[in-house]
């Protein structure tokens, strides 16, 4: 694992442009709720899933120009990770990278990181006893072309601040946000919704809603 992320939060991007809308009722001043506004695409409600096939495409083409040896499975994307960006695990030789990550940075920091980890794999596939930082992972690094950098600086702070719970409603199917995990939302339309997951939703500040994962809601 390769957990060596730092950060700060000094950057300040425009706030998100797209529409949200308060709940008009239901709202009693203490439930200060956003609802999307629906449909995005005009089509239905479901939010874009996160997708990490470009990425994937990018380690096979590394590996087979770089490290013919070593296969790795498919990207793992997990929402779980917060202040971790991104980690190598030897025991399951997969990369994993956060969803956060995915949803709210720019490519060229997506490929900042997906390089970093793939370097680790390649080091740990080559000197098994290598290690994090030394002087092999230079080596991969330069190899790959990205910096032997061992913190980085992503306002994930602010990522997360852009971050909700969303709470699908069973009877008009709009999809109320709250910045806390709650156990219980009113929907627009009046109906209680108390879903056991709830949706963890990205807001990027200039693109559309993505969906991260879901997590368990508290009863
Ligand atoms: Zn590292
Ligand atoms: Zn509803």
């Amino acid at each position: 694992m390769c957990p060596a992320w730092a950060w700060n939060d000094s950057r300040r991007r425009p706030i998100r442009q797209f529409r949200l809308s308060r709940p008009s009722s239901g709202s009693n001043g203490k439930d200060r709720g956003e609802q999307l506004a629906l449909p995005f695409d005009g089509a239905s409600n479901e939010l874009a899933p996160l997708d990490a096939t470009g990425l994937d495409a990018e380690i096979a083409a590394l590996l087979a120009a770089h490290e013919p040896g070593l296969k790795l499975p498919p990207l793992r994307v997990s929402s779980r990770m917060r202040r971790t960006l991104g980690s190598y695990s030897s025991h399951r030789k997969r990369i994993a990278l956060g969803a956060h990550l995915l949803a709210f940075g720019t490519i060229d920091q997506q490929r900042a990181i997906l390089l970093h980890e793939l370097a680790h794999a390649i080091v740990h596939h080559r000197h098994p006893k290598a290690s994090a930082h030394g002087a092999e992972f230079s080596e991969a690094c330069r190899q790959l072309g990205v910096e032997p950098f061992r913190t980085v600086d992503l306002p994930v702070r602010e990522w997360l601040s852009n971050q909700r719970y969303g709470y699908r409603c069973g009877r008009c199917g709009a999809l109320s946000l709250r910045k806390r995990r709650v156990r219980s939302v009113r929907c627009e339309c009046g109906e209680k919704v108390s879903p056991e997951r709830a949706d963890l939703v990205a807001l990027p500040p200039d693109s559309e809603p993505r969906l991260l994962g879901t997590v368990a809601v508290r009863r």
